[in-house]
């Protein structure tokens, strides 16, 4: 049975003798409206994990009737809990299934029914995440997740930090730590103009866009961010790091940050961290490291060793909502020294805020640290996902996705149709399709020829790629390497397997051969 507004209202008017004007509306579900919702949410549940490997990776043509269908009509009156799982239901068909084992396009988040369960329980306790005050189990819980993810990722016994929705949000907060921390002026109270010389940030051709559109946020400018050169594997080049500070400092800016990738979001390549470090040790400069996509490969005993010399890193992001396996959102910024943070960025905040409790752990706020007051609870679902899991078998899920990567890459390389553009540093593989006809061009062609050639091969495979994102049975994205435009495939599935990546390879194949068809 369905219970709407107007019979609730008129069960407990009858219960209570009231009229409406006196008895406020409860919006607590009747006994039967919650069995209902219970039992239909978690079947969705179930159903969904349960047969994600079968559904179609998306339909296009099933997205766009659900838009058509959508009923826009702002609903005055309540609709039926059966209705509204029944809608739900159809979000299904029109979703692009990041957790299908094919979805290998840009960096999937693919969750477990454990995340799904933890953000449910989260948003059931509803705490506001804001301070210990506010929330001292769901804080304590995130200072004890961050504490971990510090050591997943090789950063040490006792990192501190805070989770934030995602990486941009995290490197966000880093380069205000940054800038507070080395700006010469109190930035925070008289802004920006007062600061002399223009700071600058330092980062490799590489670099994420969410570090120079934090540049933007900051009123320092994308110009701030200069970039340096990469090396043959996409590597930041120390030397020119080296370079490019000598000749800021000679034309009269001031360098205060170094951000370096620990797995670049097109190649997955790992930027000389330790060398990195250095270079900012010897300039005074802050070191930021960008682990959004590629810090828990760390947890890969093979490439355990790419991620030396982050424990050196004044501040690190990262995203479990990436490569832990998390549901969206979950980011994560670290940092290694809280008191320096604290001062940089806690400024009295409004006497309803202050904090009276005694011991320094429940005057604990996380506004002192980040940007955000009120927050979700995002401990809980890294805290139940470690748990359930463990460390052991999240490694070996890591680890598999770097393998399979490789794999793909070798295939590649051996197929006479197939192209490796970069190496496959983590669970990133970019490649492109060339016909064989178009091989012996480019082998035997002059320069010009060569470019006409590449031009023809970027366009038939941005072609395949929108062919094979519209057929729904394996999705990649694209990036440009070197100028050439490359399919890329990303494993961070713990649902992929061989079979899978033979398929996809075929996929594209066939795709390409269909083209004209
Ligand atoms: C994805 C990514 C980001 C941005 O993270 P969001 O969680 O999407 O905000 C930043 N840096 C790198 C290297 C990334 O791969």
């Amino acid at each position: 049975m369905v219970v709407g507004a107007d019979d609730e209202m008129s069960n407990s008017d009858r219960r209570n003798g009231e009229t409406q004007d006196s008895n406020p509306p409860s919006l607590d579900l009747t006994d039967d409206a919650m069995h209902e919702l219970v039992t239909e949410s978690v079947a969705l549940i179930a159903d969904y994990f349960g047969h994600i490997a079968e559904i179609p990776l998306f339909q296009h043509t099933a997205a766009s009737k659900f838009a058509d269908e959508l009923s826009s009509e702002l609903p005055i009156e309540g609709e039926s809990i059966e209705q509204l799982m029944k809608d739900c239901r159809s979000l299904i068909s029109a979703t692009r299934h990041t957790g299908h084992p094919r979805f290998l396009g840009y960096i999937g988040s693919v969750s477990t029914p454990v995340g799904a369960f933890a953000d449910a329980i989260a948003s059931t306790l509803n705490p506001n995440v804001n301070s210990w005050r506010s929330a001292p189990a769901a804080t304590e819980l995130e200072k004890l997740v961050v504490r971990w993810l510090g050591l997943l990722v090789g950063y040490g016994e006792n990192a501190q930090g805070l989770l934030t929705s995602g990486s941009s949000m995290a490197n966000l907060n880093a380069l205000l730590i940054a800038h507070r921390v080395k700006s010469p002026e109190k930035v925070s109270e008289k802004g920006l103009w007062n600061t002399g010389a223009p700071m600058t940030i330092y980062a490799s051709d590489r670099v994420h866009f969410s570090i120079p559109k934090a540049a933007d946020v900051l009123g320092l400018g994308r110009d701030c961010v200069r970039i340096v050169k990469s090396d043959a594997k996409f590597r930041l080049e120390v030397s020119s790091l080296r370079q490019r500070i000598e000749a800021d400092l000679s034309n009269g800016f001031r360098p205060f940050c170094i951000v370096a990738n620990a797995g670049t979001t097109a190649t997955g390549a790992v930027d000389p961290l330790a060398e990195i470090a250095r270079v900012a040790e010897e300039y005074q400069l802050w070191l930021h490291v960008d682990g959004a996509y590629g810090a828990f490969a760390a947890l890969d005993p093979r490439k355990r060793h790419l991620f030396a010399g982050i424990e050196l890193a004044d501040s690190v992001s990262l995203d479990p909502h990436k490569w832990l396996y998390t549901p969206v959102d979950c980011g994560c910024l670290l940092f290694r020294n809280a008191a320096e943070v604290r001062t940089a960025l806690s400024f009295g905040v409004g006497e309803f805020l202050q904090l009276h409790e005694e011991t320094e752990a429940e005057s604990f706020a996380f506004w002192d640290y980040g940007i955000e007051l009120s927050r979700r609870f995002r401990a809980l679902k890294i805290w139940m996902l470690l748990r359930y899991y463990g460390v052991r078998r999240i490694s070996a899920a890591i680890a598999n996705n770097n393998t399979l990567a490789e794999y793909l890459g070798d295939r590649v390389s051996m197929a006479e149709d197939f192209e490796l553009l970069a190496p496959v540093e983590l669970s990133i593989c970019c490649f492109r399709y060339v016909p064989p006809l178009l091989v012996t061009r480019l082998l035997s062609g002059d320069e010009t020829e060569r470019a006409s050639v590449n031009a023809e091969i970027d366009r038939l495979n941005a072609r395949i790629l929108f062919a094979v994102q519209r057929k729904g049975r394996a999705y990649l994205s694209n990036t440009t390497i070197c100028g050439r435009y490359a399919l890329r495939a990303c494993t961070v599935n713990f649902r992929t397997t061989c079979a899978d990546i033979d398929a996809i390879l075929d996929i594209v194949r066939d795709t390409a051969h269909n083209l004209d068809k």
